[in-house]
């Protein structure tokens, strides 16, 4: 048996360290189950585990992983469905592990960077409040900015009060406003990021591995040389890998890209003071022509399937690209704004609204035009009351 195996049964065995716990009782499929655990990571081979409730399957698994993690200068990444498992791994699991393992480790919970409030996104909202917001907006705005004073890590999940859609839009980590060199070293998730770097092990949940699964280079690894990953509550893996790998679109979404911009029921938005009204009559248009289009194809859909909510769709051109032109005017206009050095128009925030606005061109485009065979692409209408539609692809075999 190797030093990872001594150790495991040390932990586990009927008279182990475990064994010191108030109300311990001796689970062998315990013990079994984190030395098949071990055994696979050894090998580098795949391992299901079925086990039910009370064997204790959490430390089962992260006794060996944080092991194998440490002693073999590797990685581990768990992921989970719920946040209630994570903050248990983290907070209860990760902490008696410490007191059970000869070993020292370091364990982080990393979450989507949208989790996280930018503060460079806090200050331009601060300044542009009139232009953004309403009155009811800008008083969380201020809330929020007496909050980013005295929290630890930014992450917008632990706000003490309510926050609009709206202003977490406005003030979240997003990709195409991130200037780390300007913003330095106290960014929430810069510091986030650097945490989960150094961690031995490190939480998430499936929703983000399978989204940095599709979008990170390939490596020898999941996201780091030589990591291994283990999934706790895999029975929706599957559908979450479905989501995380596909594609989809609301029109709620592209409706929200547009009010970026200009929103002509509240009359906010980022261009809402240009002194150019054609501008803001492109984005009534532009939001006329999406409401139509995703109308268009849900009525179209319906008649394939009247009474499903999701309808698979099995061949290209459900209706007509009526999005098409208005989106490209829009993105016409930013490109100009983005290429004009006088405007005051914050260039960040005009990359956002780009790239949302060239994102939903292109899924329309190949939702519509269905090129990719080994996709299968669907529309989901939603029930009275909401209408929401939302065009999706995923691949037909996600094991591939
Ligand atoms: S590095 Fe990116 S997320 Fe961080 S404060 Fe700057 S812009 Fe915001």
């Amino acid at each position: 048996m190797n030093d990872i195996g001594k150790h495991i049964t040390s932990v586990f065995s009927e008279d182990g360290t475990l064994s010191s716990l108030p109300d311990y009782e001796y689970r062998p499929q315990q013990l079994q189950m984190a030395q098949a655990i071990s055994g696979a990571l050894q090998s580098q081979s795949h391992l299901i585990v079925e086990a039910p409730t009370g064997v204790g399957k959490s430390l089962a698994y992260l006794v060996p992983a944080i092991l194998h993690a440490v002693v073999n200068g590797r990685k581990a990444i768990v992921s989970t469905h719920t946040k209630n498992l994570q903050e248990q791994l983290l907070h209860k699991d990760t902490e008696l592990a410490r007191t059970l393992l000869p070993v020292k480790f370091s364990a982080a919970l990393l979450k989507g960077r949208r989790n996280y409030l930018c503060t460079t996104r806090l200050s331009n909202a601060l300044s542009h409040h009139k232009q953004l917001f309403d009155t009811q907006e800008s008083k969380e705005l201020d809330l929020l900015s007496e909050w980013a004073e005295s929290t630890p890590d930014g992450d917008l999940e632990t706000l003490p009060f309510p926050l609009s859609a709206v202003v977490r839009q406005q003030v979240c980590s997003e990709q195409g406003a991130c200037s780390q060199q300007i913003c330095g070293p106290d960014c929430f998730f810069q510091r986030a990021k650097a945490r989960a770097r150094n961690a031995d092990l490190i939480v998430m949940n499936h929703a983000l591995f399978f989204t940095l699964l599709a979008t990170q280079p390939q490596r020898e690894g999941f996201f780091f040389n030589n990591d291994f990953v283990i999934f706790d509550e895999a029975h929706t893996l599957e559908a979450v890998a479905g989501t995380g790998i596909g594609k989809s679109l609301s029109r709620f979404q592209v409706l929200y890209a547009i009010h970026r911009m200009f929103n002509p029921r509240t009359k906010k938005g980022l261009l809402s003071k240009l002194r150019r009204k054609n501008v803001r009559l492109q984005c009534a248009d532009a939001e006329e022509a999406v409401n139509e289009f995703f109308e268009m194809a849900a009525a179209a859909a319906r008649r394939l399937s009247p009474s499903s909510p999701t309808i698979r769709i099995r061949g290209p051109h459900l209706v007509a690209n009526l999005a098409e032109a208005p989106l490209q005017q829009l993105l016409d206009i930013t490109k100009e704004l983005l290429n004009d050095s006088d405007s005051k128009l914050s260039k960040e925030e005009l990359t956002i609204a780009q790239r949302l606005i060239w994102e939903a061109q292109i899924l329309i485009r190949e939702f519509l035009e269905q090129e990719d065979t080994s996709l299968t692409y669907w529309v989901e209408t939603s029930a009275k009351g909401s209408n929401n539609v939302i065009l999706c692809s995923a691949p037909t075999d996600i094991s591939t």
